[in-house]
Parts: structure tokens; sequence; C-alpha cells
């Protein structure tokens, strides 16, 4: 099968012709019809995140057609549409059966781990193919499970509930996500802080209010919208020092801003004034939980979270179309999310 492939880090993917993998007992083969290119793909692509072995097939975004089961896999079968949940747990540490894979001991992320999405087949464990109702898309299955998917468990992160004013900082796959996942629970007012102009106009147009950060500094335009109260939740989307402070800054009392983007930079508080005054809190979001993926599939099935043709790039499972992708993500790109739709 054809496989667009990490040989080194720090290198262009490469084309490849692999064998398709061998479905054991209680595992799904499952032809692909979309993979999303994430931003985590460019990171591991330059070597900025680490990578056990290669080479490896990226790609941890996923939905297909299963074209083989094992004999143990009861919950699908051969053609049926499906998702990919894409982490890996082993069901029996203490955490996972706590229902807290995202730390299991022995926990691999499929595209990181072990061969993900750039390819036209890929075998998965069973319990990590979700059947995708027919109304959404295989281009919005395979999209949701990661950026939708850790929207929903920040939103859960951060106890956010009805009635709650919301700070969402990045307006990207995950804020996208975010703004319509927040409008679901029936929240108060969202703002979007933005740098790029056309997300900005996106926003507003679903119904948030949009902080442009280059005019003035997005706390203070939050404060003065809120008169001087501040926001219940914030979310830190971004992954900047900068920004992770400003979503400190723009909660109000009993406020919780739970920062999910990546940085290895730190970030300073200053604790009376701007936490313990407040009760305000700091939650870190890592990944999501296979729990989760029932009612996120809910929300796109039933329309509350949709990703509108205009919102999304496709390119064919070809190395110079993604490798080009990837490079475009190192800019802030005017579309949510690229995805590989192999061409048959
Ligand atoms: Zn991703
Ligand atoms: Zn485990």
């Amino acid at each position: 099968m054809r496989a667009v492939r990490l040989t080194r880090l720090g290198n262009r993917l490469e084309e490849a012709d692999i064998p398709i993998p061998e479905v054991g007992s209680s595992d799904v083969l499952i032809r692909i019809a979309a993979a999303g290119i994430c931003h985590s793909d460019a990171h591991y692509r330059a070597g900025i995140s680490e990578i056990d072995d290669l080479p490896l097939t990226l790609g941890h975004e996923i939905a297909g057609r299963v074209e083989e089961v094992g004999s143990n896999v009861a919950h699908v079968s051969a053609g049926d549409r499906v998702c990919v949940h894409y982490l890996m747990h082993c069901g029996t540490c203490e955490f996972c059966v706590r229902g807290l894979e995202q730390f299991c001991r022995s926990g691999q992320m499929i595209g990181k781990n072990r061969d993900g999405g750039y390819a036209e087949f890929i075998k998965v464990p069973g319990p990590n193919a979700f059947p995708l109702p027919d109304e959404i898309p295989f281009e919005i299955g395979a999209i949701m499970m990661c950026s939708s998917a850790t929207a929903l468990h920040a939103l859960k992160k951060a106890r956010f509930k009805a009635g709650e004013s919301i700070a969402i900082f990045g307006f990207g796959g995950l804020g996208f996500s975010a703004l319509q996942l927040a409008l679901a629970f029936d929240c108060g007012d969202v703002y979007v802080v933005e740098i790029n102009p056309a997300k900005l106009a996106s926003a507003a147009n679903m119904g948030a209010i949009a902080i442009d950060a280059r005019t003035e500094d997005p706390v203070e335009q939050i404060k003065e919208a809120t008169a001087a109260m501040g926001v219940d939740v914030a979310l830190e989307l971004i992954g900047s020092a900068k920004t992770m402070r400003q979503a400190v800054l723009c909660l109000g009392p009993l406020g919780r801003a739970a920062l999910v983007g990546l940085t290895a930079e730190s970030i300073s508080i200053f604790p009376y004034m701007e936490l313990i005054n407040k009760e305000a809190e700091i939650i870190g979001v890592s990944d999501h939980l296979a729990s989760e993926v029932p009612a996120l599939l809910e929300f796109a099935r039933s329309g509350k979270l949709r990703f509108p043709p205009e919102t999304l790039c496709v390119v064919d499972l070809d190395g110079a179309q993604i490798n080009a992708a990837l490079d475009a993500l190192q800019d802030s790109i005017d579309h949510v999310r690229t995805v590989i739709v192999p061409r048959v």
C-alpha cells in the first residue's frame, strides 16, 4: 500500500510502498477515507517532539471504512464507516481502570508511537474504532477526533456550564470546535481572541465577540466588555506564554483557565492579585478520553458541530502535497484544517 512516512527527523516526509498490516484477533483494518494534517505532525516532522522509532507513518486524525476485523471484534464489521480514537491503552493499569487512559502506563499514540493515517490502510485495536454516523462526512469524522475531541475535553476539565462566559484564545481547529461546543452548551458571551483577520471575521459570523489582539491588549478589551468582571472560563489553545498569562488575567471570580496549547516557555503569575484573591484556577489539559467520543459524535451528527467545506482544504495521499501542507502550518493558515483524501 502507499504511505507517506517520516524517515529522518527534520527531513521531508517520503512516499513509500509498504505491506498492508496483518490483522490480529482483536484488530480492525481500516481503508482510510480521510486523514487530517495536524499541527503536531509538523512538530514530529521537525523533530521538536520525541519519536521513538523511524520510519513512521504520521497521522492521528483518521476515518474510513472497515476492510477486515479480527475474530474477537464484534462492534464493527467489514464495510462499516468508522473513525479512530488515537490513544491506545492497556485497559488494566491503575489509570485505565479509572477511565483515565491518557495516563496509561503503556499508552501509545497512533501516528506517533506507531503507524498512523497518511496511508491507504491502518490497523487499530478494536476499541479504538468508533462507528461513524452516516450524517458525518469522513473528512469531519477524521479531524473531529483530535481538535474537537480535545476542545470538548478542555471544556469538561474547566467545568464549563450553561450560562457561563468564555474567552477562547486561538481560532484554529481547536478554537473553531470550542466555540461551537460552547454554544451547544448554552454558554453566555464567547470572546474569541485572534490576530488573523479572516479568523476574527469567521468567529464573529458564528456568534462570538471577536477580540483583535493586534489593536489593543485582549485582557483590557475583555475587561471592558464585561464591565471589569472578566470571564468564567478561558481556553488557551495557542501555546504561548503571553496568551497563557492573558488567559489567566481575563478571569473573573472563581474563573478557570484551561491551558491546552504547548510551549516550553514559563509563565509568571502574581498569586495574590491574579489567582488567590479571585479563587481562580489554572488547569492543564492533555488529549481526551474514549468515553467522550460518543457525546462528540452526537454533537456532529445533530449539526451542532460543523466544518463547512470552505473551512477544509483537501490534498491527495501525495508526498509533495502533504509536505507543502505541513510547511503551511508554520504560518497562520486561513482555513481550519487540511485533510488527506486518498484518490482511489
Ligand atoms: Zn491532531
Ligand atoms: Zn493502561
